[in-house]
């Protein structure tokens, strides 16, 4: 039997959640597939002197709720399957975030890091130039993605900037802060995520103060995830990266391992801190777990031996779904990754709006806002979850499709 790509997973979910909804099968029928995929293959004169020629890709799965939102990857196992799929998540990322967006993604087949910085802004410029006539500040705003960061957000910018005669802003995100970037972004998807905790924290009785938390992957989302738990007094007794883990049960000061990772390249060898496997981490005797690496780390291998009360998926996907039932069973609290992470795309949204306003904000009113969303969209998660007895995922799937289809119902699409 062929391997099932992301795309047919994506599209099982999205039939599972169908199911508990009772959806309308002709609302099914739209959303199983994007409105528009464009392929493109973009020629580039490499340092060398010779052309080659990359391929493309920009999905567009529903725009019912507004503009198409998501990132663009460069990566060399990029395929039409996994953006087709990756935009249907961000539909349902954006959706139950209550954010007016669609969703969206794009990706080109690549090594950047094989790529010199001139051939990487040649392929940039080229990209965005062959996707010029889809993507737009009211239609389509990619943003960064796996090996994509200001930088290349910066290029695309400028590049669609020279077809209008203008500088639109607002048609990409995740720009550094000279050029239109958003106060308060690099931290956005840790602290939403620690909102969500919070609010999950609450409902399930823990006191953030006494409790304990693992954190695996010391990245973006990981370290902001550990810095805004320690601010609630909660012990970050482990945490990893690529290389390892630590632990220290009386608890690890993030920051001094956030230096010591920027002078070593690893918190491995941290000094007081007890060396551990990526495996002990999530096995880890704790309170709240943090997956914040990779995409199925927590699996029917494993799942039995976590010990945590709640999980909260920084990452996409690092729960595989065999677990999620092992998890649910044991009475283990997962807040789903289109909910925890969603702090990072609204951010974005309001790094958007602050564009098309040119105005503004401080890093304290992105944060208010940031906190207000956050809480809103983990209680009606929490609720639909409670309402129809389903896990926090399936809730929030329901949450996130009910959303769109009462858009396009009004819009008069079904
Ligand atoms: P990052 O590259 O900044 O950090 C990733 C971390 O994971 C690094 O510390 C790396 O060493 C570690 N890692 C890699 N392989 C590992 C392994 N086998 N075991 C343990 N750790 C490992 O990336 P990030 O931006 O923090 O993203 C992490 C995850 O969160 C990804 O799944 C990403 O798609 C998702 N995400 C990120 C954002 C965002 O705003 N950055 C938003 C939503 C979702």
């Amino acid at each position: 039997m062929a391997k099932k790509t992301p795309y047919d997973m994506a599209v099982e979910q999205l039939e599972k959640c169908a199911k508990i909804i009772d959806l309308d099968p002709n609302a099914l029928e739209i959303l199983r597939y994007p409105n528009r995929v464009l392929s493109v293959y973009i020629p580039v004169r490499m340092d060398n002197g010779k052309i080659k020629v990359f391929k493309g890709y920009r999905s567009q799965h529903n725009n019912a709720l507004g503009p198409y939102k998501g990132g663009i990857r460069y990566h060399p196992d990029v395929t039409i399957e996994e953006v087709m799929a990756l935009s249907m998540w961000m539909t349902w990322k954006c959706s139950v975030a209550g954010i007016p967006l669609g969703g969206g993604k794009g990706g080109i087949v690549c090594n950047p890091k094989e790529m010199s910085v001139g051939e990487l802004e040649r392929l940039s410029r080229g990209y965005f130039a062959a996707i010029s006539r889809i993507v737009g500040d009211k239609e389509d705003i990619p943003a960064p993605d796996v090996n994509t960061s200001g930088r290349e957000m910066a290029w695309f910018m400028d590049e669609y900037s020279k077809y209008s005669g203008y500088n639109v802003p607002g048609v990409v995100t995740g720009k550094p802060l000279d050029i239109g970037g958003s106060e308060g972004r690099t931290e956005a998807t840790g602290r939403g995520l620690w909102v969500t905790v919070c609010e999950a924290a609450k409902k399930k009785g823990i006191s953030l103060k006494n409790a304990t938390a693992a954190v695996q992957g010391f990245g973006n989302v990981g370290l902001y995830s550990a810095l805004f738990l320690s601010s609630s007094g909660t012990k970050i007794v482990a945490v990893s990266d690529s290389k390892g883990g630590i632990y220290n049960k009386d608890g690890l000061n993030v920051n001094a391992v956030a230096d010591f990772k920027a002078k070593t390249g690893s918190v491995v060898n941290f000094p007081g801190a007890k060396s551990i496997t990526n495996e002990e981490l999530l096995e880890t005797a704790c309170d709240i777990l943090i997956p914040a690496a990779l995409e199925n780390q927590i699996n029917a291998s494993n799942a039995d031996k976590i010990k945590a009360k709640l999980v909260a998926e920084g990452a996409n996907g690092p729960i595989a779904p065999e677990a999620d039932e092992i998890l649910f069973q044991k009475g283990i609290m997962v807040i789903p990754d289109i909910l925890a992470n969603a702090g990072g795309v609204s951010t974005s949204y309001f790094e958007w709006v602050q564009n098309l306003q040119n105005y503004y904000w401080t890093l304290e009113e992105v944060r208010t806002k940031l906190d207000a969303l956050m809480v809103k969209a983990f209680n009606n998660v929490y609720e639909k979850a409670n309402k129809h007895k389903i896990d926090m995922r399936m809730g929030a799937y329901a949450c996130a499709v009910d959303r769109v289809v009462r858009a396009m119902k009004l819009r008069g699409w079904i």
